[in-house]
């Protein structure tokens, strides 16, 4: 390769603009020109495509979102949307892409690998951190570290008037961030879209609790979580427990924005290098992931969502910890 271009898509995360900078920089120092894609696929077809320097990624590592902004594309869905992106990259001799975003954008990418001769690195960008074949995706961990300071706040007031508190967290498909945040925070329970939710037992929990004089309870609670989020949970033990005070907090989008933590500027910045490391030496629609502190590479194609992972015997231990 000798033109490379990167873009970021699907939702945003922190620690994007690390992970730009870093192919920008490393493109550069080995001699590449690099272009920026502004809105992912989207300004691919619209060809909105501008060369990047060392300077135009100056100042941007400890930044949240994404310089290059982000989108959902449905033309580039159908082969005539993806043959006008592929003119776009031609007309510029631009044959090595990476892309910046989450397995849906994998999947455009296998498609538009297929159809034309364009080498295309995914890196795993998203605040869910449900990617397998990496440890790491960038934004979990500042993700998870919003939600923890956030519930660390709200357990403050929880306490002066022991309520029920019932926090929800982001993770449509994936448990993760109310997993960690929830065992990070002390949770009583955490309620996860892996896990079947039994609302029965969780009452009855509470109940128990209440006789104990136990008053103040967390209860940390993904967005898909299969009995429908935070405010469906407070409905029924509202319902079931008349007396007690349980209030709702969504937490919502500020899990998505925020200067990167450390390891996420750290994980962009090396995934990032070793993305274009990988263009170099030839490798072709390959997915960089960290696992065990070592790259880890798949095939694009190979790389959908994580499932089932969650260990039982975190929520065993959640479950002794909140006793
Ligand atoms: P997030 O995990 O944050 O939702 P994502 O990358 O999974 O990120 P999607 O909206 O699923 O987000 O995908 C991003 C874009 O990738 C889509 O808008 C579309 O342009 C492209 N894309 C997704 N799936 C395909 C596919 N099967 N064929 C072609 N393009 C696709």
């Amino acid at each position: 390769v000798s033109r490379i271009a990167v873009l970021t898509s699907g939702g945003d995360s922190p620690g994007m603009n690390a992970a730009i900078r870093a192919v920008v920089r490393t493109g550069n120092y080995y001699g590449l020109e690099v272009y920026g894609i502004m809105r992912g696929y989207q300004g691919l077809l619209e060809d909105d495509i501008y060369r990047m320097d060392n300077r135009s990624v100056a100042n941007i590592i400890q930044r949240g979102g994404t310089i290059l902004k982000t989108a959902r594309c449905k033309e580039f869905r159908t082969p005539e949307g993806r043959k006008k992106a592929y003119d776009n990259l031609k007309a510029r001799n631009i044959d090595g892409l990476v892309i910046i975003g989450g397995d849906g954008s994998f999947r455009g990418a296998v498609e538009f690998s297929r159809e034309f001769d364009i080498a295309c690195i995914g890196l795993a960008g998203t605040i869910d951190k449900d990617i397998q074949g990496t440890d790491f995706t960038i934004g979990f961990d500042t993700a998870v570290n919003t939600a923890v300071q956030a519930i660390d706040k709200i357990r403050d007031t929880m306490d002066a008037h022991d309520r029920i508190f019932i926090i929800e967290v982001m993770g449509r498909d994936a448990g993760y961030i109310a997993l960690h945040s929830g065992i990070a925070t002390g949770a009583e329970n955490i309620l996860i879209p892996e896990q079947k939710t039994d609302i029965e037992a969780l009452v009855a929990s509470l109940q128990e609790k209440e006789r104990r004089k136990k008053l103040v309870n967390l209860i940390v609670v993904a967005e898909g979580d299969e009995f429908g989020g935070a405010n469906e949970v407070a409905r029924v033990i509202k319902e079931r427990m008349p007396q007690a005070e349980a209030r709702v907090a969504i937490l919502g989008h500020i899990q998505r924005g925020g200067a990167p933590t450390c390891l996420d500027r750290l994980i962009a910045s090396r995934m990032g290098y070793h993305a274009v490391e990988c263009l170099i030496q030839g490798r072709r629609n390959v997915f960089v992931g960290i696992m065990n502190n070592k790259m880890n590479y798949v095939p694009l194609e190979k790389v959908g969502k994580k499932k089932g992972t969650i260990n039982e015997e975190w929520m065993k231990i959640v479950k002794i910890l909140a006793s």
